[in-house]
């Protein structure tokens, strides 16, 4: 047997006052016979009340603590731009920004700057105090670093004022360590370092003769220290993929060592190619036991607090899981559908209200649901889960789960 996670991003939602959501509303046929053929429920992704992140939220959905793996985001996004991170690496994501003589951040993304492969050879390779510098841009403005060495610390403050006309912040060690006033040090000398060789570097001077903001220096955030986890072939036995459109997933899903499928058009946005995508999960299964696919697009929407557009993406949704269901055998394949986190319109952020979830396949006690909403799904006989149960159930239907006990 064989298994799919399908997750669809920021699912969830709060009733408006006529008492819809974009779900409920949605015309979701396929959605629907998978809730009627299916078990369902609600989920939590990481636990009741508990606000997730879509990193956190698909590390319990793979069945791993969030609370012991993940340490910050940095981390994941230097894994999914390929950055062979190390167990005890110290990670960030960063900007390049624009800022005057005195640290001013003037622009904190440098004009959304596109071509930074030459400033990233400034930094990339270095060696600062015995520490290795790791440095990619990542598409633009964006970068991730990585140091590599003895005596680091994560527990240190970030660089980025998060607004412009405040100066870059100076690093901070968090406690006394040593290591974390080592890493502080080291880290605000990177930031020098990368203005001392952006700012009159020829990719600059050409941008202010065309009268457009520098990338002169960057600005480090989202810390955490590389965790050492256990691999999902290894925790499961399955031979695992991931198909998604961000980096973050794909950070997490290399993280765990599952093989990240690339699927052109992908992109994580509500123009994401969804039909290639459902073509690149039926053929997956052709090679993998395991599939986690996330889908983005309804959790931009409800960032960006469009109702409309929200309840459009599921509707095409619904179209990748005709193709899907029509080309899977549930002789073969368990199939679970749901979400990270709700993304409400009204919050357009994430919130802990949980997401519906039905898993279908051979032999699972269907029950009466038949609509696949936030308000029917909780009457189904999964009744509420958290995410790090998922992989327990798909194991125990597949026959793979170990027996506690005699
Ligand atoms: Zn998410
Ligand atoms: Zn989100």
């Amino acid at each position: 047997m064989k298994a799919v996670i399908m997750v669809i991003d920021g699912l969830g939602d709060r009733p408006n006052e006529n008492g819809n959501t974009p779900l409920k509303e949605a015309k979701t046929p396929t959605m629907d016979r998978i809730a009627k053929e299916g078990i369902c429920g609600i989920m939590n992704a990481v636990d009741v009340g508990v606000r997730p992140g879509s990193d956190t939220a698909h590390l319990s959905i793979l069945g791993y603590d969030p609370y012991t793996t993940y340490t910050g985001r940095g981390p994941f996004e230097a894994a999914g731009v390929g950055v062979k991170v190390k167990p005890g690496d110290i990670a960030f994501r960063c900007n390049f920004a624009t800022i005057d003589d005195n640290f001013i951040v003037l622009d904190r993304r440098a004009g959304r700057i596109a071509n930074t492969e030459e400033l990233e050879k400034e930094l990339d390779g270095l060696e600062i105090d015995g520490v290795k510098v790791i440095f990619k841009q990542s598409g633009g403005y964006r970068a991730t670093l990585v140091l590599r060495g003895e005596g680091l610390s994560d527990k240190i403050t970030d660089a980025d004022p998060k607004k412009e006309g405040k100066k870059v912040k100076e690093i901070k060690p968090l406690d006394g360590s040593e290591e974390a006033i080592r890493t502080a040090e080291i880290l605000n000398k990177i930031i020098r370092i990368s203005y001392e060789k952006f700012n009159n570097h020829p990719v600059n001077e050409e941008r202010r003769k065309e009268g457009l903001p520098v990338a002169n220096v960057i600005l480090p955030r989202g810390v955490g220290k590389v965790p050492q986890i256990q691999p999902f072939n290894e925790k499961y036995g399955l031979k695992g993929a991931c198909i998604a459109g961000t980096g973050l997933i794909k950070g997490i899903a290399k993280m765990l060592n599952l093989d990240v499928i690339e699927v052109e058009g992908a992109t994580g946005t509500p123009e994401t190619a969804f039909m290639n995508k459902a073509k690149a999960l039926v053929e997956a299964l052709n090679n993998y036991d395991f599939v986690i696919i996330n889908v983005k697009g309804a959790d931009e929407a409800g960032h960006d607090g469009n109702y409309e557009l929200k309840k459009e993406v599921i509707e095409k949704i619904d179209g990748m899981l005709d193709y899907i269901m029509k080309n899977i055998d549930k002789k073969e394949v368990y199939f679970v559908l749901t979400g990270d986190h709700s993304t409400p319109i009204d919050e357009k952020d994430h919130s802990a209200d949980p997401i519906p979830i039905v898993i279908w396949g051979k032999s699972v006690r269907i029950d009466d649901v038949e609509k696949f909403d936030e308000f029917s799904t909780y009457k189904g006989g999964l009744g509420r889960i958290k995410g790090t149960h998922i992989m327990p159930i798909l194991m125990d239907l597949m026959g793979l789960a170990k027996k506690y006990g005699a």
